[in-house]
């Protein structure tokens, strides 16, 4: 077995008998064997290439085997590849001292974890040190990981399945105005936040409240951004009652909407800033808790109740530090920027052809296609939470993308389009002009 090569199809039977792969029934997977990636593209054992339009699991912001970030972690590798979190390491530091300059207003300090659900599970639990209060709120189109406290903040129907969960979280609507749960009245209070979430604070006691955590635009849950006065509302709300806001840009932060985190297009500053994905492209797993000004000089007095043996790993803070210094030098938020427009462009000009395209919403690249049956009644092409039948019609779409060379994945109805934020102007118009030739058949299920 040792000698044995290990061509794609020995690597599928493997992986096949011995892998277990994330929310699936095994039987049913037919994954596609892997064999190397560079930039935008990763391509199989027989040569065939696919664009990455989702960069993985929307983390792969640099792109696939970015040779300074290889470089950075082999450097590191040669110098210490581990050492405990108790100690003063210099890539641990070193990250930590660029998070504080990097994020918004006057958050400090940072905990860094080994990916987002452990960075959320620990920001939970400082934020109910730090009030002396038990619940928090969570919104329902959202995801926030998948242990036991990340999945019963999650709102998406993946949560189902971890229930009862832990205690304490109570339920806000999202401002998805395309199908607000409100009906959308005139000024609307779910949609612009603050007074949708003091009415639930007022049946939750306002002072048993310890945080809001939500997404400022939903990722995984369809790309959903919030209008302009939004975070600024719920923010004033939290203020007022002494909560505390956290941030979980996981998804939307380092680059991937165009600013550096996505609360900056509206300047509003959370108490606690949750990242992982785009901080290090993943590379190896990293995860951050940056805290206030505030929490920083309460926790000089007070035990931070939280570690884990891969605590601030000196492999995945020496990547961090490689990649934000890569999205310095290659000016990597302007061209998420810059082919964000193109894409956006190019997207409303598919919507003048195809009449499935209910919805574009984006900034940066971080887009979500809204596909529906009728743009008058909005009726979706794939309803929420469909599998099987419901979801075949979306399904195809995506495997005649795959077959084009095109990766794609979708929350029910919605086109998820999150590609390495260093992708090429060529390739965004590739990508487009696949979209063009699959969309037909969203198109024939259209009824308005
Ligand atoms: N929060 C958000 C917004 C996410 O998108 C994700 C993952 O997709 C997570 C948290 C969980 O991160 P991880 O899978 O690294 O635990």
């Amino acid at each position: 077995v040792d000698d044995e090569v290990w061509t794609g199809s020995r690597v599928k039977a493997a992986d096949k008998e011995f892998v277990i792969h994330s929310w699936s029934t095994q039987g049913a997977l037919n994954p596609i064997p892997v064999a190397g990636g560079l930039g935008s593209w990763f391509w199989d054992y027989d040569g065939r290439k696919y664009l990455d339009f989702q960069s993985q699991l929307v983390n792969l912001n640099l792109g696939h085997q970015h040779p300074r970030l290889i470089e950075a972690i082999r450097e590191q590798a040669a110098e210490m590849c581990y050492i405990g979190p108790g100690f003063a390491q210099r890539s641990r530091a070193e990250l930590a001292e660029m998070m504080a300059h990097l994020t918004p207003g006057d958050l400090k300090m940072s905990f860094f974890t080994t990916g987002g659900a452990a960075a959320n599970e620990n920001a939970v639990r400082l934020a109910r040190h730090v009030t002396g209060r038990q619940k928090i709120v969570a919104r329902y189109r959202s995801y926030h990981g998948a242990t036991a406290g990340a999945m019963s903040l999650t709102g998406d129907p993946r949560r189902w399945a971890a229930e009862p969960g832990v205690s304490g979280v109570v339920r806000m609507l999202d401002p998805y105005t395309y199908r607000c749960p409100a009906g959308h009245p005139d000024p609307c209070p779910v949609c612009s936040g603050g007074p949708h979430l003091e009415e639930i604070l007022q049946y939750e006691n306002p002072r048993s409240v310890a945080a809001v955590i939500l997404e400022p635009v939903t990722g995984t849950n369809g790309l959903l951004y919030p209008s302009e006065g939004y975070l600024k509302s719920i923010r004033e709300v939290c203020d007022r009652y002494g909560i505390l806001l956290i941030f979980d840009e996981v998804m939307s932060g380092f680059g991937r909407t165009g600013e550096m985190f996505a609360c900056d297009h509206w300047g509003v500053v959370p108490d606690i800033l949750i990242t992982a994905k785009g901080l290090n492209s993943g590379y190896v797993p990293l995860g951050a808790m940056t805290v206030s000004t505030r929490i920083s000089e309460w926790l000089q007095d007070n035990k931070f109740w939280g570690g884990m043996t891969y605590a601030g790993h000196p492999l995945a803070c020496a990547s961090g530090v490689a990649s934000l210094q890569i999205m310095q030098d290659e000016n990597v938020v302007d061209n998420a920027r810059i082919q964000g427009e193109r894409l956006g462009a190019g997207l409303a000009r598919l919507a003048e052809r195809h009449p499935s395209i209910g919805e574009i919403r984006g900034r940066g690249l971080f887009y979500g296609v809204e596909l529906v049956k009728d743009r008058q009644t909005r009726e979706p092409l794939a309803p929420f939470n469909a599998s099987g039948a419901d979801a075949a019609p979306v399904n195809r779409i995506i495997k005649a993308a795959m077959d084009r060379g095109l990766y794609l994945t979708a929350n029910f109805n919605v086109l998820r389009l999150t590609p390495p934020l260093v992708i090429e102007e060529a390739e965004i118009d590739l990508a487009l002009d696949i979209l063009d030739n699959v969309l037909p058949l969203a198109d024939e299920h259209y009824t308005g």
